[in-house]
């Protein structure tokens, strides 16, 4: 079978079985069908350089964590009702990473479920109910956490309770909404204010990657949490994105600001593409809530989840693997600004550690945002996987596995340069 005519098949046997929510990458959707370190395989043998997933933040079906699955997964594996050994070795690896006052971790299977968990906990620790955010963030896909993402549900999706304050945008207008973020969220607060409104949390994702991936002043994220504490509400870092070392200066991107955050959730990378997340939380702000409340999830914390988180963590430390965020990533930022000063349509390259926006302009937004996803559709031609974001659909957002080589980032830039000559 020619391999378009079986990539339609499976396409229309996907929109048959899974319905009309789900979609896919790219004009010609790829199929994969197998993982290695930084390499994605398609059902044709052909080899992609994964510039895209966090996921498999330490690599794709990397031996260790695959071995620590398959190990528990033989053994036991159950829910958090019994007592367990595992997921107590587990917490305390995890805990040691974040600063000592977080003293909690509450285990979830998704993103989305953590920052739900974290909201809830917030409105019952503080009693109050707002929860401000930037204005095209993702925080997941609950009721409750999609209510919080305009990115998915626009900003007519977001109830009168919360506030959606314009994104530390570093780039437009000179960096102008980057430098009044904390006035921006101050005036959200008083906005909040006037219609009795107090605010329970400001949930920001620490790199605002749907947002566009910014990396703002720190006194303006520090200002900014200080109005809402002030308030009475708490700070949630939502690492979901920019944790597990990704940013190169250590394992939470919230660090680099100086921030201290009453809860801090995670996803994605914790697991290598297994499904968990977390929820670590100040003793304080989960006493009457434990109590009243309580929390049961019957995935979230079991014993293959754990032997895996253990095993993530090993490979981080084991493999130098925010170092190598740190150098490759400066190296990979190197390479993309020579390319800046080439190709006049990219306006903007940012990025931390591994973790790179770069902004494309042309002559309206319109054409910008087309030219966008011709590039991502031209480097995955040329064997390469990246993807774009922010609300104009205009940058492209490069977030490769952490062991990410030299030569890969060549490679990536070399591809990204003979996108950007095709115009
Ligand atoms: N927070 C952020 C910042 C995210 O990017 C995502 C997922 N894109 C989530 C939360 C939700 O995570 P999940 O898809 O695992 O529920």
């Amino acid at each position: 079978v020619d391999s378009a005519a079986s990539e339609q098949a499976l396409l229309e046997r996907r929109a048959r079985l899974l319905g009309p929510t789900y979609r896919a990458f790219y004009r010609s959707p790829i199929h994969l069908v197998r993982g290695s370190g930084v390499w994605l395989y398609d059902a044709q043998g052909r080899k992609y350089l994964d510039a895209y997933n966090n996921v498999a933040s330490v690599g794709h079906c990397h031996p260790r964590v695959v071995e620590a699955l398959s190990g528990q997964a033989a053994t036991l594996n159950t829910h958090t009702r019994y007592l367990s050994e595992i997921i107590l070795d587990y917490a305390e690896r995890l805990l040691g990473t974040l600063p000592p006052r977080l003293g909690h971790a509450m285990f979830t299977c998704t993103g989305s479920e953590a920052n739900d968990l974290a909201i809830r906990i917030a409105q019952h620790s503080t009693g109050n109910t707002g929860v401000i955010i930037t204005d095209f963030a993702y925080h997941g896909a609950t009721i409750a956490t999609a209510q919080l993402s305009p990115a998915a549900v626009g900003a007519a999706g977001v109830p009168a309770r919360h506030r959606a304050v314009a994104a530390p945008d570093t780039f437009r207008d000179g960096g102008r909404a980057a430098h009044d973020f904390a006035r921006n969220v101050a005036a959200a607060i008083e906005d909040m204010r006037a219609q009795n409104i107090r605010p329970a949390a400001l949930l920001l994702d620490s790199a605002f990657s749907s947002d566009g991936i910014f990396f703002p002043d720190a006194s303006v994220m520090r200002d900014a949490a200080d109005h809402v504490r002030k308030a009475g509400g708490i700070v949630i870092a939502d690492e979901v994105q920019s944790g597990f070392g990704r940013l190169g200066q250590g394992m939470w991107g919230f660090a680099n600001y100086g921030l201290a955050p009453d809860i801090v959730t995670m996803g994605k990378p914790i697991g290598d593409g297994h499904p968990m997340g977390a929820v670590i939380v100040r003793p304080q702000l989960v006493s009457s809530f434990g109590s009243n409340t309580g929390y049961f999830n019957t995935f979230g914390g079991n014993p293959v989840a754990a032997a895996v988180g253990i095993a993530v963590l090993d490979v981080i430390e084991g493999e130098g693997l925010i170092e190598n965020a740190r150098t490759v990533g400066a190296y990979t930022g190197e390479l993309l600004a020579a390319l800046q000063s080439r190709h006049g349509m990219v306006a903007d390259v940012r990025h931390n550690g591994l973790y790179f926006g770069v902004e494309l302009m042309a002559e309206d937004e319109a054409t910008a945002a087309a030219k966008t996803s011709s590039v991502v559709e031209a480097m995955r031609e040329d064997g390469v996987l990246i993807s774009s974001c922010g609300p104009r659909g205009n940058v492209l957002k490069i977030r490769p596995p952490l062991p990410f080589a030299r030569d890969n980032a060549e490679q990536l830039a070399e591809a990204l340069d003979r996108a950007l000559s095709n115009w």
